[in-house]
């Protein structure tokens, strides 16, 4: 069995209904999964209903209403969905507006409901396209997921409790599939132990897919996007930019954890538990073959790509006691534990370590804590660059290269051998888009190595 994944933009329209109507017709006899996230931008509009609430914006809360209910009714009436469809828009559009009218007589919007507003994007593209299936002929039926994925109550980044999960879906799966071919699901929402609305996290679409594949024992997990696969840069940076063919699980997930865009970081682990390969396709041009993230044993040595993330902040702590005295590591990274800030890089000598956030938001309270026992000094506007690619560490002239390259560069932080797969720099922001291009230009551009390049 196949899961797919439609993101956003695959869903985005009657357009794309009937491209990824296309895209399943030669398989709609085949027992599958669809996955989708909400239309477009939906979901950046329901957190923008939200803020409005909680700032008592009433008028503008409205507006975002307003916007996604034309999207859906223009959807709904360019495939002629009909009354059913109708019905179940103006359902959660009721649900927003009721939440809107708690608000309006002085009650501040829960967390909870703040989650039961989210899932509405996912709620509304998964039971729209299992509609639109439906009457193009296909045997497909809407599941809404919060019935089969459970998780803890940490609302807008709720944790799935995978055994549970893995066990409800392989169990209505295989209810579903006696009398349909594909079951279709929105990722990303959820539910608590009681059954009150959750969210996994922004983009967690892609988990949601990876694991629904885990649970039914997928043979493939297709990842559906804009774009045609993972490339060596951001093309923003680079019309050099190649497809890469293939990952290895490490080198995907190293590289969707430091800043590329194209899959959660969390989507591997459930894929790489059972062996089961993962396919990132482009929806509007699936002739192209895409990108296989899949662990092979003549996976080529080599740099595979570049990835950055942009705006973060690098602490440098510097001990003001004795050389030699212990546990100021632990004390430091106690601190950043306390405020929910997680640390990227990392690099120490006996008496300091400087480490990057990218996630601000306590930073005073950090700061207020850290000078209780050390000087701490902050740099913001700063930058990571990681080259990925297995084999990194055992390759030998391949950091001086690296290095070289970036003579000209102001670099701040190194971080390389920690991981197999991973050289990190850390620099100005100003500096981002000369090293990327740099580098891509060294390793990337020019380089004949047609099973891993396009
Ligand atoms: N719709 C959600 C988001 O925009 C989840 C997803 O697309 O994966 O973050």
């Amino acid at each position: 069995m196949t899961v797919r994944k439609f993101g956003g933009s695959s869903v985005n329209g009657s357009i794309q209904f009937k491209c990824l109507a296309k895209i399943i017709e030669s398989f709609k006899e085949d027992k599958s999964i669809i996955v989708v996230s909400a239309m477009g931008k939906t979901t950046n509009k329901l957190v923008s209903f939200n803020e409005n609430l909680s700032h008592n914006d009433l008028i503008f809360a409205e507006q975002d209403i307003k916007v996604i209910e034309e999207n859906h009714l223009n959807l709904i009436t360019e495939l002629d969905l009909g009354k059913e469809a109708k019905s179940i828009l103006s359902k959660h559009l009721s649900l927003l507006r009721t939440i809107k009218d708690s608000v309006a007589i002085n009650l501040d919007i829960t967390e909870s409901q703040k989650d039961a507003v989210l899932a509405v994007g996912e709620l509304l593209s998964s039971n729209l396209l299992a509609l639109y299936f439906q009457k193009i002929g296909y045997k497909a039926v809407f599941l809404d997921s919060r019935y089969v994925v459970k998780s803890n109550s940490d609302f807008s980044n709720a944790e799935v409790d995978l055994p549970i999960t893995f066990h409800n879906i392989k169990d209505s799966v295989q209810k579903l599939h006696t009398d349909n071919n594909i079951i279709i699901m929105g990722g990303f929402i959820a539910s608590d132990s009681k059954n009150r609305t959750t969210t996994i996290g922004r983009g967690g679409s892609d988990y949601t897919a990876a694991i629904a594949a885990n649970a039914i024992d997928a043979k493939l997990l297709e990842i559906w996007t804009d774009v045609d696969g993972i490339m060596t840069i951001d093309p923003k940076f680079s019309s050099d930019a190649r497809r890469i063919l293939h990952l290895s699980y490490d080198e995907a997930a190293e590289l969707a954890y430091f800043g590329a865009k194209v899959l959660h970081p969390k989507t591997i682990g459930p894929a790489i538990k059972k062996n089961i390969p993962i396919l990132v396709k482009n929806t509007f041009k699936p002739e192209i073959q895409g990108t296989l993230i899949a662990n092979s044993e003549n996976n080529p040595k080599m740099l595979k790509a570049l990835s950055y993330w942009d705006n973060i902040t690098v602490i440098n702590v510097k001990s003001n006691r004795m050389l030699g005295a212990y546990g100021f590591l632990s004390k430091v990274f106690e601190i950043f534990k306390n405020y929910q800030t997680s640390v990227d890089l990392i690099a120490t000598s006996e008496v300091s370590i400087s480490l990057t956030i990218d996630n601000p938001k306590n930073l005073p309270h950090l700061l207020n804590e850290l000078q209780e026992f050390s000087n701490v000094t902050v740099t913001s506007n700063q930058a990571i660059i990681s080259a990925i690619g297995d084999g990194v560490k055992q390759t030998s002239g391949l950091a001086s290269r690296y290095f070289g390259i970036l003579d000209k560069i102001n670099i701040q932080m190194v971080s390389i051998g920690a991981s197999e797969v991973n050289i990190s720099v850390v620099i100005n922001s100003a500096d981002l888009e000369t090293s990327l291009k740099l580098l891509h230009n060294e390793f990337f551009k020019n380089v004949n190595e047609p099973d891993v390049f396009e």
